[in-house]
């Protein structure tokens, strides 16, 4: 009897500590999209997933960090910022040869 109440008691540990990760884990994983387009700067990319080295806003290199991505003609473009990809549809062409695209 007593080591049944003892394996009881492990089971229910485990079990709420394994349901206490799991909600931690979906309240950090589960960002509606409103919020992240929001609160961009917060999202983080990698080089690997943009097409371009440089912010062709503002000519950072974007080994500094990319705040806000776009799909523009069939390429990935990373920005250091969302003020930045905002300042890229004022002059979209220009912007791109400025930027030196290599795909
Ligand atoms: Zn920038």
């Amino acid at each position: 009897m007593k080591f049944k109440i003892n394996i009881c008691s492990i089971i229910f540990t485990i079990t709420a500590l394994l349901s206490c990760n799991h909600s931690t884990k979906t309240e950090t994983q589960y960002v509606s999209p409103a919020i992240k387009a929001k609160d961009s700067t917060h999202v983080k990319f990698k080089l690997t997933d943009v097409d371009n080295k440089l912010d062709p806003s503002c000519m950072m290199p974007l080994t500094a960090g990319i705040g806000d991505t776009l799909h523009y003609k069939g390429l990935v473009l990373g920005f250091c910022s969302a003020e930045c990809k905002k300042d890229f549809f004022k002059d979209p062409e220009g912007n791109l040869k400025l930027a030196q695209l290599k795909k």
